[in-house]
């Protein structure tokens, strides 16, 4: 549970070489299971979803050479890509990060992993750390 405003560490992303492999290491030296695994095409990417229980590790791989993450790993090798943080209301606070002078890289939220809605903004504008915010779907 999340309160209205304030932010909580949905997960942490780290880009890997070879998704099976990540899984088998992250699983066997968190004592942790794996949760959810999904390509999500529009966006190159394999990923898989590590249980931490408070939190999750997202371990991610590229689904092509032409993907940004491939770009990514060519140039900087596998390890942290990005800081996940879950959101009431990702919309709002994509126009008050905005306000604030945040460059965004999606200004308009797109889907991500099991129904969830995701956005990312600019390391430039996040003291060097590329961020994202997820909005999960409502429970019933
Ligand atoms: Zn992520």
């Amino acid at each position: 549970m999340t309160s209205a405003k304030h932010w909580t560490i949905d997960h942490i992303g780290i880009a890997v070489e070879n998704l099976d492999q990540a899984i088998s290491f992250y699983e066997k030296k968190l004592g942790a299971k794996l949760c959810l695994r999904e390509t999500i095409e529009a966006s190159g990417v394999d990923l898989a979803f590590i249980d931490t229980g408070e939190s999750k590790v997202e371990l991610l791989a590229p689904t092509s050479s032409e993907s940004k993450l491939a770009k990514f790993l060519a140039s900087r090798g596998p390890g942290i890509h990005h800081i996940c943080y879950e959101v009431q209301d990702i919309r709002a606070e994509l126009v008050r990060l905005q306000s604030e002078g945040c460059e965004l890289i999606d200004s308009v939220p797109r889907p991500g992993a099991a129904h969830s809605e995701i956005a990312f903004v600019t390391p430039a504008s996040f003291m060097g750390v590329l961020t994202e915010l997820v909005q999960h779907p409502k429970r019933s």
